[in-house]
């Protein structure tokens, strides 16, 4: 598989948390070797911030229609959520044994979910 490089002002399709489904996006900056690290969502303007390809944070965006956290619902990477405590979150991983760690501002943490 060749890795993809990228330029600033090109557009991708990603997954954007706001939107809650794979939107084009315009790459705001890139590493040396073409890694995308900071990109908007045209769609709704929220930004993602990458290291090494991974996420590590999210801010902006129009939309604050996030739904509240509830540990009995099922979430899957890429979803976002208002939590009571530690505000508007982001899902990055999903693990087996109902946990997920969900980004906060730049912040990861540790929750539960899919609890019956
Ligand atoms: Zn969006």
């Amino acid at each position: 598989m060749k890795a993809e490089k990228y330029e600033v002002g090109q557009e991708t399709e990603m997954l954007c948390s706001d939107c809650d489904r794979d939107t084009q996006h315009e790459v705001l900056s890139v590493t040396k070797l073409g890694k995308i690290t900071k990109a908007s969502c045209t769609g709704c303007g929220t930004e993602s911030t990458f290291v090494r390809g991974v996420k590590t944070a999210v801010s902006g965006g129009r939309k604050t229609s996030a739904a509240p956290y509830d540990r009995n619902r099922k979430y899957r990477k890429g979803q976002a959520m208002i939590h009571d405590t530690f505000g508007r979150g982001e899902v990055t991983a999903v693990y087996e044994s109902q946990k997920i760690d969900v980004l906060f501002g730049d912040t990861t943490r540790k929750l539960i979910h899919s609890q019956q």
